[in-house]
């Protein structure tokens, strides 16, 4: 359970750039679990073979002293003598058969065993270059130039010239497997692409740290991860250095204060995988004051296609409002009115960029977009637009 939570958390725990702790965490619990398995496939294996092997043995030593007898002609063999002595031999052939099932078993288990210690050795796709220097805090823009990628067998991102302009907000829309996540994935370096390049204020990611391009971006995901602890310790994860003062206030702005003095023990109640049942909206705005309290200056959003109630759709929405003020923003949308307060609109479809533009624009031109509009915003209401 808890290598569940370093699993499903990893990406939170790469922005927020917790990996040497959870890193040893996870190699503690992880060594334990392989000896244990280990220990156990052992013991199963043997104990199989070891029983069934004792308990055929004894007939299988009688068949062997009467067939010593019989080649050494002290004993005349009979019909019936010689099907007692072949049944013999066929009772022996199970315990020989799971002694060897017994030793198979073993290497199967220390095959699968190196198997996942490859896994925990394999480097990461993204490495730090050797004369990587750390980025300074953007100043003017993102910028996909030429950018294409793929997961090693299909295109998914092809040629895409994209510029996000410090302090605005680009909403991406399209089809499902459009390549929507693939291409905010590589902002934060969780794969470099595989032509062109993405570069913050013209330094290309590859020739920069990878920790300060991920200390200048918060992420907001569209299932909201929360670990195993606090509601406290769940935001603070956002900026460990953070005084009680400060996760106070980032759980305000978040408007976690509005539901966390019903819960049991206020903000020292346990929530995550075996804590306190949360709702989707409640949950999402625990990672949005974890956000507000990093403070990142670049902030990658998920918008949730799940409906929450209306009441906390709201509230969600206000929340993550506060979070996008003054951040140079790249969101997957879904609400229209994040389409529709967004500077620019592009629409992705099979890993290409169709359009781009204003709302009213595409819908006046793209017929791809107003079809998904149609679908997507049936249900929405459409607010006045923002300025
Ligand atoms: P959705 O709206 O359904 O989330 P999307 O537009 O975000 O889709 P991506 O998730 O970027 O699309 O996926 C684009 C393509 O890349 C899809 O064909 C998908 O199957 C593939 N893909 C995504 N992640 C991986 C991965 N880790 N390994 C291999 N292929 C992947």
């Amino acid at each position: 359970e808890a290598m569940h939570q370093i699993f499903t958390g990893i990406r939170q725990v790469k922005t927020f750039r917790m990996e040497a702790r959870e890193f040893q965490e996870f190699e503690r619990l992880n060594q334990g679990f392989f000896d244990r398995t280990l220990k156990m496939v052992k013991a199963r294996a043997l104990s199989n073979s070891f029983t069934s092997l004792m308990s055929n043995l004894a007939v299988g030593a009688l068949v062997v002293a009467a067939g010593y007898l019989v080649l050494k002609g002290r004993l005349d063999i009979t019909t019936g003598q010689l099907l007692v002595f072949s049944g013999a031999l066929a009772m022996m052939y199970k315990p020989i058969k799971s002694l060897t099932k017994g030793y198979n078993n073993v290497q199967e288990a220390l095959a699968g065993a190196e198997r996942v210690f490859q896994l925990i050795d394999q480097r990461p796709a993204v490495k730090n270059e050797p004369k990587a220097v750390d980025l300074p805090p953007i100043a003017q823009s993102i910028e996909f130039d030429n950018v294409s990628f793929d997961y090693g067998a299909d295109t998914v991102l092809s040629q895409i010239q994209l510029q996000v302009r410090l302090g605005e907000t680009v909403a991406i829309v399209g089809p499902s497997g459009a390549g929507k996540s693939s291409l905010l994935d590589l902002v934060p370096r969780f794969y470099d692409p595989t032509a062109g390049a993405v570069r913050i204020d013209g330094k290309d990611l590859r020739t920069v740290t990878m920790e300060s391009v991920r200390d200048q971006i918060a992420i907001v995901s569209q299932d909201p991860f929360l670990f195993h602890a606090t509601v406290l310790e769940n935001i603070r994860y956002g900026r460990e250095s953070a005084t009680d003062a400060e996760v106070y206030a980032a759980a305000k702005a978040a408007y976690v204060d509005v539901f966390v003095d019903a819960l049991p023990d206020g903000y020292h109640t346990r929530v995550g995988e075996r804590g306190v049942m949360l709702s989707g909206g409640q949950r999402q705005r625990i990672t949005i004051a974890r956000a507000i309290l990093k403070d990142a200056p670049i902030l990658i959003l998920d918008e949730a296609t799940s409906s929450l109630d209306t009441a906390s759709e709201r509230t969600v929405q206000d929340a993550l409002t506060r979070l996008m003020e003054g951040r140079t923003t790249l969101v997957i949308a879904h609400r229209i009115s994040t389409i529709q307060s967004a500077d620019t609109i592009v629409v992705l479809n099979a890993g290409r960029i169709v359009d781009r533009g204003k709302h009213e624009e595409l819908l006046k031109r793209c017929d791809l977009y107003r079809g998904m509009c149609d679908l997507q915003f049936a249900n929405d209401v459409v607010e006045p637009r923002r300025s």
